[in-house]
């Protein structure tokens, strides 16, 4: 079940306008299957004057691909007016699904998606100078110094494409420090996405976590194996994705994450990420529609 506030709102009333049940004549109104409730006491035939949304699971209702449309067209149209392209920042800790909701909002948002952890393991396989520096630190689960990315980042984020486009962090800012390089630079987000999970459902995640190395596709060997036997004989295993490095990537996690959300207050939705991708999918949208 989803909670949704003032993003509420601003999805109910794309249904109103694009479900015609909504409109039902004034003697047959009802409280349907779904949960949905009006209440009408105007109009010659067909009125709607509240309507009681409490507790109703919109993934159910409108199906995610309806609420994908609603929410890209609702970022489309708060987004452009204001005057600048979307920017946002998903954090949480490792396999707390970041990767699954950028999709997602990639797609929805048409922003530039920015993977610190992509980034910088393509700098160690094209054997750069930042891929040299990242190398031992990556290997070992720790985080790589911030004077190693934080330059990095800011010269992206400075790319037409994101200027243009509006960005989304994945994975950065990780540490106060990258945190106030940020600001210092002027670079401010509308919205700071936390995706809430308990370390015992992160660690089954990250030990079963696989990937497809020809389409990017991340797997879990029990949750969502893949049903083609030929990806299944090439997924591969992320070599930080081990139980061993894992709690060391959870520990540096703790020991920063409290102090970057201190730097976001203002802009912050937190999300319990425990919940199924489509269900954290719905909030995320919601969450982005009600600061952007
Ligand atoms: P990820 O793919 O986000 O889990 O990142 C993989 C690894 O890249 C991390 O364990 C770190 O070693 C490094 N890394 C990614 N982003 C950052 C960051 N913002 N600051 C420091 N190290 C990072």
């Amino acid at each position: 079940m989803i909670s949704f506030n003032s993003a509420l709102l601003l999805l109910a009333g794309s249904l109103l306008l694009s479900n015609a049940a909504a409109f039902t004549p004034i003697s047959q109104r009802a409280t349907s299957s779904w949960g949905v409730t009006t209440r009408s006491t105007q109009g010659p035939l067909y009125a709607v004057d509240e309507t009681d949304f409490e507790g109703v699971d919109l993934v159910r209702l409108l199906g995610m691909n309806q609420l994908k449309r609603m929410a890209k067209k609702n970022a489309a149209q708060n987004a452009a007016p204001a005057g600048g392209a979307t920017k946002l920042i998903i954090a949480g800790a490792p396999a707390s699904g970041k990767g699954t909701q950028c999709e997602m909002i990639k797609d929805n948002f048409g922003v530039v998606h920015l993977s610190t952890g992509d980034m910088l393991r393509a700098a160690v396989a094209a054997g750069t100078d930042v891929g040299k520096k990242a190398k031992e630190f990556m290997d070992s689960g720790k985080l790589v110094p911030d004077e190693v990315i934080i330059g990095v980042v800011k010269d992206r984020l400075n790319e037409k494409d994101c200027q243009e486009k509006g960005w989304l962090l994945d994975g950065f800012p990780r540490t106060p420090g990258q945190a106030d390089a940020l600001a210092q630079a002027g670079i401010s987000a509308d919205c700071f996405i936390f995706l809430n999970v308990p370390d015992e459902i992160l660690v089954e995640r990250v030990v079963g976590r696989r990937t497809d190395p020809e389409t990017g596709k991340i797997y879990h060997m029990t949750f969502s194996p893949p049903d083609d036997e030929a990806i299944l004989a090439r997924l591969e295993q992320r070599s930080d994705d081990t139980e061993e490095k894992v709690k060391v990537r959870l520990e540096q996690f703790h020991a920063n994450v409290e102090a970057v959300k201190g730097f976001y207050t203002d802009i912050s939705v937190e999300i319990d990420g425990a919940q199924s991708p489509s269900e954290v999918a719905a909030a995320v949208s919601a969450g982005i529609a009600s600061k952007v």
